[in-house]
């Protein structure tokens, strides 16, 4: 099969592992010997049950998710998330500070590229609290208005008492991603979180998660992703919430906070042990399976030393090409995704050649996103390191073909 299968390097959904593929072809016939496809079975069936444990062990061992943090199952994506996040801790909030006035809610956003813009956009339309921008990488780029950085630490101004900080680890169209190691000028600034502890911290790793290691976890209140980069297909959305994010949104709503939809609400979604509704049942099964699998491997351990490497190999190659001139990293230098290479291909219709190059050596998706165009290679977990090597020869191979 993979011989016959092109290397799908789109930015999600993206590519599964084979061997998963071929388990959940089975999996859709007949589910864990019940006779019954995956796609057919209840929800509350003891089976389907007990895979919504393992998939919840499977995460927490492999990510080291401490007793203090729930793991919720849900719907709605990334997208979803950028709503609920706010409402269920704006409620908190409330709850905390009563007699505060909406101004005085503030909402802290790091902006550094197209999602964390999206997500403090929709917090201004609910409303509720004010949002303040904590940092918006554009103010220090090449032209003022790209998100090609991740701004130094002295940049970041956080509020005293915030509802929520809130940011993007990896920004999956504009290329650039905090770096996962705390020392780094590239890395989260958590020494600069307000005294007091137990911060409001919303991480979005939507387009990283299990991919490799988060650093500090214990010290974030929400991080959440869809599963359809690297573990699933869309329709899942995973949250780890520490417990005491998980407010009764009712009893806030009565002092004033905006109600929160029952889907939305942690809390229902925590006591019903992700069951409160119908879970998208399929994408719970294979992201079972891909984390099964990469359990086998090494866990998240594992991926982080194999993307490492990856995204070190591409890097070289793009360096290269840029030293003859004919690519254009669209990130600065230290601010690159491991997981989404952004570049442009220089000189007339070298982009389309470049594409269309690769698509006869059977690579493709590595259109860049509409809105800042280019080249995107996306090289989530089911990526392998040999396809890697794939568009790295391509990527040095190209620059003789068109000079
Ligand atoms: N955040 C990030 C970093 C993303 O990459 C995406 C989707 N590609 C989203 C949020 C939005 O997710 P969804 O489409 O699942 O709503």
């Amino acid at each position: 099969m993979t011989e016959a299968r092109p290397v799908n390097f789109g930015a999600g959904p993206s590519a599964l592992p084979e061997s998963v593929l071929e388990e959940a072809c089975k999996g859709l016939f007949n589910f864990k010997g019940t006779g019954i496809g995956i796609a057919e079975i209840s929800h509350r069936s003891k089976e389907f049950t007990s895979l919504v444990a393992d998939l919840d062990n499977n995460i927490r061992t492999q990510l080291g998710v401490p007793p203090t943090h729930k793991i919720i199952f849900t719907q709605g994506g990334g997208t979803g998330q950028f709503s609920a996040v706010v409402l269920n801790l704006l409620a908190r909030h409330r709850l905390l500070h009563p007699d505060l006035s909406d101004e005085q809610r503030v909402l802290d956003y790091v902006i550094t590229g197209s999602w964390s813009k999206k997500a403090m956009e929709e917090a201004k339309r609910l409303g509720g609290g004010s949002v303040h921008i904590a940092v918006d990488a554009r103010a220090k780029s090449k032209d003022s208005k790209s998100y090609d950085n991740i701004p130094a630490h002295e940049d970041f101004d956080f509020s005293a008492d915030p509802a929520l900080i809130y940011y993007c680890e990896n920004e999956t169209v504009d290329g650039v991603q905090f770096s996962n190691d705390v020392q780094s000028p590239a890395s989260f600034p958590f020494h600069l979180l307000p005294a007091g502890g137990l911060w409001p911290l919303v991480a979005d790793y939507s387009s990283s998660f299990m991919s490799r290691k988060i650093p500090r976890i214990a010290d974030h209140a929400v991080i959440f992703a869809g599963a359809q980069k690297n573990i699933g297909p869309a329709g899942l959305t995973i949250l780890i919430v520490r417990q005491d994010c998980i407010v009764d949104v009712d009893a806030a709503a009565k002092l004033g906070a905006v109600p929160v939809p029952i889907t939305m609400s942690y809390k229902t979604n925590a006591d019903a042990g992700s069951l409160y509704n119908t879970p998208s049942t399929l994408s719970i099964y294979i992201a079972g399976l891909v984390l099964e699998r990469s359990k086998k491997l090494g866990g998240v351990e594992y991926f982080e030393s194999v993307n490492g490497r990856k995204a070190q190999k591409v890097y070289t190659a793009l360096q290269e090409g840029e030293e003859k001139g004919v690519y254009r990293s669209k990130v600065k230098e230290g601010s690159g995704s491991w997981m989404n290479v952004v570049f442009d291909v220089l000189g007339d219709n070298a982009e389309s050649k470049f594409l269309a190059g690769a698509e006869a050596l059977g690579m493709k998706a590595l259109k860049g996103h509409r809105s800042v165009g280019g080249i995107r290679i996306s090289l989530y977990n089911a990526i392998t390191e040999e396809q890697t090597d794939r568009i790295v020869a391509y990527l040095k191979d190209f620059p003789t073909q068109i000079s």
